[in-house]
């Protein structure tokens, strides 16, 4: 199965650890990035570099997207050049990034129109679990389907998890990153009032990394906002994204999620603030910089 061709559109933070994987794996792998330097260590690993998504899908039995948004997916999917029309008939495509639930209907239409099999797979686990291999697929879609890309997913994860039929995947990671955003954005709340409240930081954080709050995005991101270091495991502006599209999907289900919107407040704040191509911890900031002014 290792001689199955994958192609793997997309190679930010998420699509670059994945590739190298497929790579390591033994797959025959060609990738497309819209900026195209971000391909060049992966040429120089046997990757070939395809300028357009519709070259790099000539030839893939797999063809993996792992992009920013919906507009993006979109692009990548179906602009000039785009991979859907390009895909081989009997290509299985799967769309990895963290989408709406509405665009991945859509998207699965036009595959199902053309006669290709479709899944969504949005993933758990950031930067590191993506070098490591060490990624859950969240799939939605066709058994059978997803029986024939399981030895490409699984060298790129440690568990692939089928929720049910096209879209349960997106579904399930908007519920997944709803949490995840809400607790971001209620952690620098808190970590700007211990600040603020002249109690030791260090001792307070730790007093709740080990008690009842302490979750392990607690435990993590408490971390990356105490050393004030950004380094990127997750956008900020993705996690704004991503509880922006769970607001709008709970919404069709008659689910108003406040608390949603309310953490979606702090990241936009955040990234008007010139935050927005850090990491999502850097949330945190603009709190501390009104602390300052008062
Ligand atoms: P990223 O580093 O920002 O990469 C985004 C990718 O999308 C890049 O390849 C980017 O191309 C491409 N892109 C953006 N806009 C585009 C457009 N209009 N047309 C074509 N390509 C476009 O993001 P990431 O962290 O890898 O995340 C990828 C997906 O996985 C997102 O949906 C994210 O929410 C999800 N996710 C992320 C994490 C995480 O911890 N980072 C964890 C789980 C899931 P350029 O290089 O040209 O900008």
């Amino acid at each position: 199965m290792a001689n199955t061709p994958v192609a793997l559109l997309g190679l930010g933070t998420m699509g670059g650890g994945m590739a190298a994987n497929l790579l390591k794996a033994g797959f025959p792998l060609a990738v497309y990035n819209r900026t195209a330097a971000k391909a060049e260590a992966l040429a120089a690993s046997g990757a070939r570099v395809a300028a357009t998504p519709a070259a790099a899908v000539k030839g893939a039995a797999v063809v993996i997207a792992m992009l920013a948004d919906d507009d993006a997916s979109r692009a990548v999917w179906m602009g000039a050049d785009g991979a859907l029309n390009a895909a081989e008939s009997d290509a299985v495509l799967v769309e990895a990034s963290t989408v709406s639930p509405a665009w991945i209907a859509e998207l699965a239409a036009a595959a199902k129109a053309r006669g290709l099999e479709f899944l969504d797979a949005p993933v758990t686990g950031s930067r590191l679990a993506a070098a490591d291999g060490q990624l859950t697929f969240l799939a939605g879609g066709d058994g059978a389907s997803l029986a024939k890309v399981k030895p490409v997913l699984d060298a790129m994860s440690k568990e692939i998890v089928h929720l049910g039929p096209v879209g349960s995947g997106a579904m399930m990671k908007l519920i997944n990153n709803f949490l995840c955003g809400v607790q971001v954005a209620s952690l620098a709340e808190a970590v700007a009032w211990i600040e603020r409240s002249g109690l030791d930081r260090d001792k307070a954080l730790t007093l709740l990394k080990n008690g009842a709050p302490g979750s392990p995005m607690i435990s993590a991101i408490s971390e990356r906002m105490a050393s004030r270091d950004y380094t990127v495991n997750f956008l900020l502006k993705l996690m704004s994204k991503d509880v922006q599209y769970a607001h709008a999907t709970a919404a069709k289900s008659g689910v108003e999620l406040r608390t949603a919107a309310a953490a979606r407040s702090l990241f936009e704040i955040a990234a008007a603030e010139g935050h927005a191509e850090q990491d999502m911890s850097s949330v945190v900031e603009p709190l501390r910089a009104a602390g300052k002014a008062k």
